[in-house]
């Protein structure tokens, strides 16, 4: 074994971590030849003191699974430690939103905690880490980390929309038919929130326009598309709990692709600060069609038609990001 690979998570006593850690640390992701330092971030016993011993605990099980892939764990509350040298970063912490609390409320608090870690980014990761956020408004979230860590450069950045896409994916999958993997080329546009698009117009089930398999044209836009806007919530409402392994499970798969180049003629969903492709302004981390080099590197599929519906949803969920966009406007160095 020569490769090594060092992967922060923060957030790392929370759900969602719990499922995405021992999936780091077994070879699944890096291979059975890399072995994984995973450098873990909670929140100082100071401020919350159930989190860091949490994390011990997680750190216990981690151990008692004797992963070969598994070579050191680095359990700590400071971001510079947890930051130090890494090759990915997938910043799963986030300030959930507390009763009575507004949504301003909420992207300021956690505006606060990704500004202080894209600031640590780029003074303490390694020279071509590469940054998920998944921790909620996480594209907003990503924003404020990217512009305070604006020595890591833009295209190392990203927030996740893939849990949002496998959900779009399975969806039209169930209602076709049809293995899941026999549905491509779907995009989740915009926010990861209620108003993102799942744009089933350039889909394509079986190599085919997903809307001549699936004619019921009512079905997708009055079903589908909600169904996979507020999945999360629907989920909540059954288990209590939120989707963690799934949104883990999203993580994965979005750190997996920047690993292996995406199958000719494909694409996949991820948001990225944008360039301005599609008319969104230059600057915003906007959920896009992607393909991946293989090499971490992902670029936005061009050339995509919208139509009118399609055209409404992309309206609406790129206004939400500007409006998130304008509230933490202070904290955005220029
Ligand atoms: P989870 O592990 O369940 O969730 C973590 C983040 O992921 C949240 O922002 C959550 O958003 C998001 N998420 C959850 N499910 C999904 C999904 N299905 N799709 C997309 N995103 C999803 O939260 P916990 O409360 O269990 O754990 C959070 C941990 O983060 C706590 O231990 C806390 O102490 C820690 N924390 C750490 C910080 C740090 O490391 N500096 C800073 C702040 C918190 P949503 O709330 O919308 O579900």
């Amino acid at each position: 074994m020569s490769n090594v690979v060092r992967v922060a998570v923060t957030g790392a006593a929370g759900q969602v971590a719990y499922t995405l850690l021992p999936r780091l640390a077994s070879g699944e992701v890096f291979g059975p030849n890399t072995k994984v330092i995973l450098q873990l971030l909670e929140v100082p016993r100071s401020v919350f003191p159930k989190a860091m011993e949490g994390l011990e605990g997680v750190a216990m099980e981690l151990e008692d699974c004797a992963f070969p892939t598994l070579q050191e764990i680095i359990v700590t509350d400071d971001e510079n430690t947890a930051f130090n040298g890494v090759n990915y970063a997938l910043l799963v912490g986030a300030a959930p939103r507390g009763p009575g609390m507004e949504r301003k409320d909420l992207l300021m608090k956690n505006a606060q905690i990704f500004q202080k870690q894209g600031s640590a980014l780029a003074a303490k990761a390694a020279t071509g880490v590469r940054i998920l956020v998944v921790g909620n408004p996480c594209n907003t979230n990503c924003l404020i980390a990217y512009r305070n860590g604006k020595d890591i450069p833009q295209n190392q950045w990203g927030a996740m929309t893939r849990l949002d896409h496998n959900r779009a994916v399975g969806a039209l999958a169930k209602k076709a038919g049809v293995a899941n993997e026999e549905v491509t080329n779907v995009t989740i546009w915009g926010n990861h929130s209620n108003t993102q698009y799942p744009d089933f117009t350039n889909a394509k089930i079986k190599g085919k326009p997903a809307t001549e398999v699936i004619t019921d044209r009512t079905w997708l836009e009055t079903v589908y598309v909600p169904q996979c806007q507020e999945r999360g919530k629907a989920i909540i409402n059954k288990r209590g709990l939120s989707s963690a392994f799934s949104a883990a499970n999203g993580a994965l798969d979005h750190v997996k692709s920047l690993l292996k180049p995406t199958p000719a003629g494909d694409w996949t969903s991820a948001a990225v600060i944008s360039n301005g492709e599609y008319g969104v302004p230059k600057g915003l981390v906007f959920g896009y069609p992607v393909r991946s080099d293989g090499q971490g590197n992902l670029s936005i599929v061009p050339g995509l038609s919208l139509d009118t519906f399609g055209k409404s949803k992309f309206d609406a969920t790129l206004k939400e990001l500007l409006e998130e966009q304008d509230a933490v406007k202070d904290l955005l160095p220029s």
